[in-house]
């Protein structure tokens, strides 16, 4: 089993809801366990300004298997939750990214780990570090909040419904 961190993201319709359907379909994996899930943010679109706010959380997992079939698995749940082909960084109901995969390093077009835009994305930093205050990237570089000027986080939206946990 490796833990891994998700970044969720949604700023299409039901937001939270599409979140707490993400972490419910996952739950369901064969394979996956839920261990924790931060509370929700809002936050500043980004890449495409001209956008609804986010609402973002972060989620614990851990996941049997490879890092890349376990993308698969986050593709079919973005398909299923209503995630239609459109413009890159444009409204979504549910991106999943994955964020850090244990301690490994991937790098190809279609899966790249750590995440390369985690450092810059204050909506994926904040609520990793409220799961993982220690979190390290593979390489021993500590994640903080520094260079995480992307995306800020502009509002609290409380708990995922049904994983309200302290985080
Ligand atoms: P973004 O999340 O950057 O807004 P998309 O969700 O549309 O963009 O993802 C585009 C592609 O990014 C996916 O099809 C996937 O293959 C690729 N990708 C590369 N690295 C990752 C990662 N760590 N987590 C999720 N997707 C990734
Ligand atoms: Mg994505």
């Amino acid at each position: 089993m490796t833990n891994v961190f998700v970044g969720l993201g949604s700023n299409l319709g039901d937001r939270v809801g599409s979140i707490a359907a993400a972490v419910r379909e996952m739950a369901a994996t064969e394979g996956v366990r839920v261990l924790d899930v931060s509370s929700v943010v809002e936050s500043e679109a980004w890449g495409v300004e001209d956008q609804p706010r986010f609402a973002n959380a972060v989620a614990r997992l851990d996941v049997r298997g490879e890092a890349d079939a376990f993308l698969g698995t986050l593709k079919a749940i973005e398909e299923r939750l209503g995630r239609r082909p459109g413009v890159r960084y444009g409204p979504r109901p549910i991106d999943l990214d994955i964020l850090l995969f244990g301690d490994e390093e991937w790098d190809s077009p279609e899966l790249t780990i750590p995440h390369p835009r985690l450092l810059e994305r204050d909506f994926a930093v904040t609520p990793l570090l409220r799961l993982a205050p220690d979190a390290v990237l593979p390489d021993g570089t500590p994640v903080t909040r520094e260079n995480a000027v992307e995306g800020r986080i502009v509002g609290e939206m409380g708990p995922v419904p049904g994983f309200g946990g302290p985080g």
